[in-house]
C-alpha cells in the first residue's frame, strides 16, 4: 500500500489528475490483495527461495535500467531519484527485496509471476486467477502509459 508521501509523489507524476490516480490505486490494490500473503510464503525476505544468492529474478535491475524501456525520461529521472536508484543493485535491497512500490515498478517486473508462486496463487484463489491477475496488470499499464509513460 503506498504511504503518503508516495501517493503524493504519483499525484505529481500524474499532473494532480485525480481521476487517474484513483483508477490506478484501485487496480494496485487489488494486485496487493491477491499478491502479498502468496509471495510471504514463496518468498523469503522478498528473495527467491530457488535463486537467493543472485536475488532471482531481480539480478539484472541495475544492468537494464529497473526493466523501464518506454517510460519518459524526466519521468524516470524522477523515480530513480526519489527511490534511490543502486548503480549496483538497482531497486534491490538485500533482505528487503524491491524497494520500489508496486505502482512504480516497469510493467515487466509487474508482468513477471515465477512458476512457484504461479502454483501458491492458484492454489490459495482457484478459478481463474492468473488470468485476472494478467486482465489487472494489463489496465494498470494502459493507465500508466497513458499519463506517465507514454511511448
Ligand atoms: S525494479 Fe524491483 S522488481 Fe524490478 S528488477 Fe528491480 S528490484 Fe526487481
Amino acid at each position: 500500500m503506498l504511504n503518503q508521501g508516495d501517493r503524493n509523489f504519483l499525484y505529481q507524476l500524474l499532473d494532480n489528475n485525480d481521476r487517474y490516480l484513483s483508477q490506478i490505486l484501485y487496480f494496485t490494490n487489488k494486485l496487493y490483495k491477491i499478491f502479498d500473503d502468496s509471495v510471504e510464503i514463496i518468498c523469503v525476505d522478498n528473495e527467491c527461495k530457488k535463486y537467493r544468492s543472485t536475488r532471482g529474478c531481480c539480478q539484472d535491475c541495475y544492468r537494464n535500467n529497473a526493466h523501464f524501456s518506454h517510460a519518459r525520461q524526466l519521468t524516470l529521472d524522477l523515480i530513480f531519484k526519489r527511490f534511490k536508484f543502486n548503480k549496483e543493485t538497482g531497486f534491490f535491497v538485500d533482505g528487503k527485496g524491491c524497494i520500489l512500490p508496486r505502482e512504480f515498478r516497469s510493467c515487466t517486473c509487474l508482468n513477471f509471476v515465477c512458476d512457484d508462486l504461479r502454483r501458491e496463487l492458484q492454489l490459495r484463489h482457484g478459478g481463474d486467477i492468473l488470468g485476472e491477475i494478467e486482465t489487472i496488470i494489463s489496465m494498470i499499464s494502459r493507465i500508466r502509459y497513458e499519463t506517465i509513460f507514454p511511448t
